[in-house]
């Protein structure tokens, strides 16, 4: 341990004593072996925060009575660079990781993301294979940019979208920003060739339940995957209840009294949208379904926030600093342990134990760690 320490040359003592038994696990690193985490699950899917600011403010997600003009968002200066980025990420490949998702906030207002998807595109998987570089965004700055993320090395695109009602739109997404904004940004990442083009809906009991099969009509035939998402208990501010959530049975029923449906395989293991298909051809849908399917068994996500820390489950209370090792000048293997430590000692499945644990006092907030 101490060698492997001696590499930061200074402050050893301002590393926490966590991160240093992360560090001291100094697990043997097999590349041929996948790193599994203690529910043997490998680490294949890295979601990037680039931002803790977003230009909505969804009640389910960044409540504006939590977020208002006196919150406290991350200044620049402890934003993780691009540089800082594209190098954990390096870091990440031979561990497993296949697929980066940028997220946010909102990642479209970090100013030159261009530029961090250009550096993440054109890096390999331990296979050899082209490093997927995925994006989820609100829509609202898309139409402007899909094509410059297309040319910068972006392979596929998620918008969210809870509504075309404006009213119901406007009073989900607490702005005046009219649907005729996102579904311009939706259609130019389809002009721009990104592909897959995903559309993410939350559901609501009472909020925007009543237009599940509109969404569903709106985009069949249009070659985008819609995908129907159960509201969630994430962060500690959207005031959750479990009689709010319509289930992915119901909405698939209520899909399915109009247009038959069948359902298909997954695309990768690990994947947490249950695929179905229009039986007429009129394309795909999807559900997630994290409070009544629950899928912490095969979950390989693990979460960079904007600020370095690293967390390994969306519902998570804490992560650990990768940013502090990472300036204070730790070398590769420093951090590859910590990372390698950290994930092997996972055994997260918020999911699957929230009906019987104790609600988390303080779990992060989405809007800090992406999706
Ligand atoms: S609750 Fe946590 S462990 Fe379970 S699927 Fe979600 S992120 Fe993964």
């Amino acid at each position: 341990m101490a060698k492997l320490l001696s590499s930061i040359p200074i402050k050893v003592a301002s590393i926490s004593k966590e991160l240093r038994d992360y560090a001291a696990l100094n697990l043997p690193r097999n590349h041929d072996v996948p790193l599994l985490d203690s529910l043997q699950r490998p680490l294949r899917d890295l979601r990037i925060s680039v931002t803790d600011r977003c230009n909505l403010r969804c009640t389910y997600c960044m409540p504006r009575d939590v977020f208002d003009e006196q919150h406290n968002f991350l200044p620049r200066s402890e934003l993780l660079s691009f540089e800082e980025i594209a190098r954990l990420v390096k870091l990440f490949i031979p561990l497993g990781v296949q697929k980066i998702r940028l997220t946010g906030g909102e990642p479209l207002l970090r100013r030159g993301i261009e530029r961090l998807v250009e550096m993440l595109a054109r890096l390999n998987t331990n296979a050899g294979k082209p490093l997927e570089v995925a994006l989820t965004t609100n829509g609202v700055l898309l139409a402007q940019k899909a094509q410059s993320l297309k040319d910068a090395g972006l392979s596929r695109i998620s918008v969210s979208l809870d509504s075309l009602n404006n009213t119901t739109f406007r009073r989900m997404s607490d702005s005046d920003v009219p649907v005729g904004t996102v579904l311009d940004g939706i259609a130019a990442a389809q002009r721009a060739g990104l592909h897959p083009v995903k559309v993410n809906m939350v559901v609501q009991r009472v909020v925007n339940e009543h237009e599940i099969l509109a969404m569903a009509e709106h985009f069949r035939h249009s070659g985008i995957v819609l995908r129907f998402i159960e509201y969630m208990d994430v962060g500690s501010s959207n005031g959750w209840r479990l009689d709010e959530v319509v289930s992915a049975r119901v909405i698939l029923e209520r899909i399915a009294a109009r247009y038959a449906l069948r359902q298909i395989g997954a695309n990768y293991p690990g994947e947490v949208a249950e695929r179905w298909q229009y039986a007429d051809g009129g394309g795909e849908i999807g559900v997630i379904a994290s409070v009544t399917q629950v899928f912490c068994h095969d979950c390989t996500r693990a979460r960079l926030a904007t600020d370095g820390k690293l967390y390994t489950c969306l519902f998570a209370t804490h992560g650990i600093d990768l940013r502090e090792p990472l300036r204070l000048g730790a070398a590769d293997t420093i951090l590859t342990n910590l990372i390698a430590g950290r994930w092997g000692l996972r055994d997260d499945r918020y999911s699957e134990l929230r009906a019987t644990q104790q609600t988390p006092d303080k779990k992060i907030e989405m809007s800090y760690i992406g999706g």
